[in-house]
This record gives C-alpha cells, sequence and structure tokens, in this order.
C-alpha cells in the first residue's frame, strides 16, 4: 500500500501532474536482436513470459487515454519483436493518443515502414552510437547493423513518417558530434536527441572506459548551446538537465533572452522531467519514473494507471524539489534542472542526491 506524502507547496513551474505525464515510454519487450554495450533493459535475444499480454496491453492504453493525452514512445528491447506491436500502436491511435517508437532500425523494411505508417505512428527514433559503421557496429555488437539501421531510416522516411536519429554520448564517440550531425542532416531527419549516459543495464558496466568527465560533459553541452541554435532540425540534449542551466548562463552572458523563436521548446520545459512529465512502463508493467531509474512507483497490472500517477509516494517525492539534497538542494537552477535523479541514484544509492556529473558550484552553497 502506498502512503501518502504531504504535497510540496512549491510545485515544479513546468509541469500540471493532474493533466497526467506529457510522455509515457512504454518498453514492451525486452528481447532485441541485437546486443548495444550500453543498452537500458539489458536486452535479451529471447522475449520474457513476463511480458505483457495484447489484452492487458489494449487495457493500460484504455487507463491512460481515459485520463490524459500524452505522446506514447513505444520502445524495447526492439518493440518490433513484439508480433502483436502493430494491434497495440493501431489501438493506442484509435484511442486518440500520439504513438512514436523507438527502434534499433535494423528490423524496419519497406514492408514494415508501410506498417508503421498504417498504424498511424508518427515519428520513429532509430538509435545511432556514432556516424560510422566502425563506431556503431563495435556498440551495438553486430556486423552490418549500422547500414541496416540506415536502411530503415531511408524507409521510413520513404513513408513521409518523422524520423529522429538518438544518440548516446560517450567517449567513443564525442569527437565525433559533428559528423552525427552531418548525418542527420543528410538522412533529413526532423530530430536528433543527444542522451548523456545514464549507468543503468549495460550501462553500468561500460562506465568507467566511456562515460565523460564532469569537466567534458560540461564542455559538450557548451557546444551544444551553439550547434543547436544553427541546425535548421529540432536538436535536443536529453537526459541531461544541466544544460538547462547552461542554456541560461550562456543566454545572460550574450544578454539573450530565452524565448521558444530562439530556443526552440528548450525555453518552455525543464531538465529533469522523471515523475513530473514523464514515466515509463516496463514489459511486465512495473511503473516508473524513467526507463534509467529502476524503481517502481506502482504496476498496472495490479492498479489503475491514473491512481499510479497521482497517489505513487515516488512521484511526489519526485515533485517536489524542496525534498533533493546536497548542492542541487541548494541551487538556484533547480527549477529549471533538479540533476538526473538516476545518476545521482546510481551513485549513492538515494535518488534525491546530488547529480553528480555536474560542476556547478550553486551560489547559496
Ligand atoms: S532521472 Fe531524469 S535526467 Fe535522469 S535519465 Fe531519468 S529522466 Fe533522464
Ligand atoms: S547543481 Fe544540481 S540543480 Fe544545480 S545545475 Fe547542477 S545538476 Fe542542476
Amino acid at each position: 500500500m502506498h502512503m501518502k506524502v504531504e504535497q510540496p507547496k512549491k510545485h515544479h513551474r513546468f509541469a500540471n501532474f493532474e493533466n497526467g505525464p506529457r510522455l509515457i515510454f512504454w518498453e514492451l519487450t525486452e528481447g532485441c536482436n541485437l546486443k548495444c554495450i550500453h543498452c537500458r533493459a539489458t536486452a535479451q535475444p529471447e522475449r520474457s513470459p513476463d511480458e505483457m499480454s495484447t489484452e492487458k496491453a489494449f487495457q493500460v492504453i484504455d487507463e491512460i487515454a481515459d485520463f490524459a493525452n500524452p505522446l506514447l514512445i513505444l520502445t524495447g528491447g526492439e518493440p518490433l519483436y513484439r508480433p502483436d506491436f502493430f494491434e497495440i500502436a493501431e489501438y493506442a491511435t484509435q484511442k486518440g493518443l500520439s504513438v512514436a517508437m523507438a527502434s534499433n532500425g535494423t528490423l524496419i523494411t519497406e514492408d514494415i515502414a508501410k506498417k508503421i505508417k498504417e498504424a498511424g505512428i508518427k515519428r520513429v527514433a532509430i538509435s545511432f552510437d556514432g556516424p560510422s559503421s566502425n563506431i556503431h557496429d563495435q556498440f551495438r555488437g553486430l556486423d552490418g547493423s549500422f547500414e541496416k539501421a540506415l536502411q530503415g531510416a531511408r524507409n521510413v522516411k520513404n513513408q513521409g513518417v518523422q524520423l529522429q536519429f538518438n544518440t548516446t554520448i560517450t567517449s567513443h564517440n564525442v569527437d565525433y558530434l559533428e559528423d552525427m550531425i552531418d548525418l542527420s542532416k543528410q538522412y533529413g531527419v526532423d530530430a536528433l536527441h543527444l542522451f548523456m549516459l545514464v549507468p543503468v543495464g549495460c550501462g553500468v558496466q561500460i562506465v568507467e572506459s566511456n562515460m565523460l568527465s564532469s569537466t567534458k560533459y560540461e564542455e559538450v553541452l557548451e557546444w551544444f548551446y551553439e550547434r543547436s541554435r544553427e541546425v535548421d532540425f529540432e536538436i535536443r540534449a536529453t537526459c541531461a538537465p544541466h544544460y538547462y542551466r547552461i542554456m541560461r548562463q550562456k543566454a545572460k552572458e550574450k544578454g539573450e533572452r530565452i524565448t521558444v523563436q530562439s530556443h526552440g521548446m528548450a525555453a518552455v520545459t525543464k531538465g529533469c522531467l522523471a515523475g513530473t512529465s514523464v514515466c515509463f512502463i516496463s514489459h511486465k508493467g512495473d511503473v516508473r519514473p524513467c526507463g534509467y531509474l529502476p524503481l517502481k512507483a506502482g504496476s498496472v497490472i495490479e492498479q489503475e494507471f491514473s491512481d499510479i500517477w497521482k497517489d505513487s509516494t515516488l512521484f511526489q517525492q519526485l515533485r517536489n524539489p524542496e525534498l533533493i539534497e546536497g548542492k542541487c538542494g541548494q541551487c538556484e537552477y533547480i527549477q529549471v534542472c533538479s540533476g538526473c535523479r538516476a545518476r545521482a541514484f546510481y551513485e549513492t544509492g538515494n535518488f534525491l542526491s546530488e547529480e553528480p556529473y555536474c560542476n556547478y558550484i550553486p551560489n547559496q552553497v
């Protein structure tokens, strides 16, 4: 049974929890054809017997659609590993939800791309770990996966479905980010999202060798501030909450105002959205703040989705910036940043402790 935590006096500026999440990431399966070395899900070649049934998935969609109007991002593992993937996507579309998917791209043949379009999927995000087969295939654990993913991207594009590239920044690819922008341009993407590595799943094993130092992250995010305003597609730093601090510092230095016109959607959102605007549903129905924070807010197998979203102690804690500890708790940027709760959890076992990969010393400390 969940204990109720007293509601925070000072809510996050960017979220209205009553209306439900804005984004739901749903890991339909842990099954996957690749063996990526940074995989969040520690993806398996076989599907798990714990996976939710098709009927249960429909019921969860009903519950979500009755309560909220989020973008539903179907993910995995590799979501196309589920034979009922298109049934689920189509059902969600019919229920009025906006549906997107995140894939490794290698299984998206012309025929599958057509089905993606027919199921009403609005955007396909394909993960690239670098702009060449050398870097990408080594990460993905399968020779030829880069070429296959590019073919998948072309097939998506040919169907007129929006295309996004996702790249997790590590020491292996940090020197190739300009090339990643070029590749994105060449493929006419609608968006490029650059993720900051979170030590979860297989990512834990590569932290020592692949995680950038906090100083290097700071440099990358400063570079990102300049580049994000020069390209003509959406480019976003994801799971790098302190980017929202850097964005404000940079704008102040230059005497710029932060508006949607000048800074895109980054102007109206905040760093970590876990539990405030975003949540994650695992393949067996566990609801978590995000895919990288392995803490359970509830289970859609046992509870209504809306009850978990509104009442879970974990979500209520994440919605109260006054509970965040260490220097993040003292920081004047807490409302726009929050620090990554998953990296804090990995480092200390306490998801409310300070973000370990931010160099900033708050004025109030
Ligand atoms: S805790 Fe927040 S910043 Fe960290 S991975 Fe999850 S959503 Fe991203
Ligand atoms: S100290 Fe924490 S809240 Fe402040 S900018 Fe860094 S990560 Fe964000």
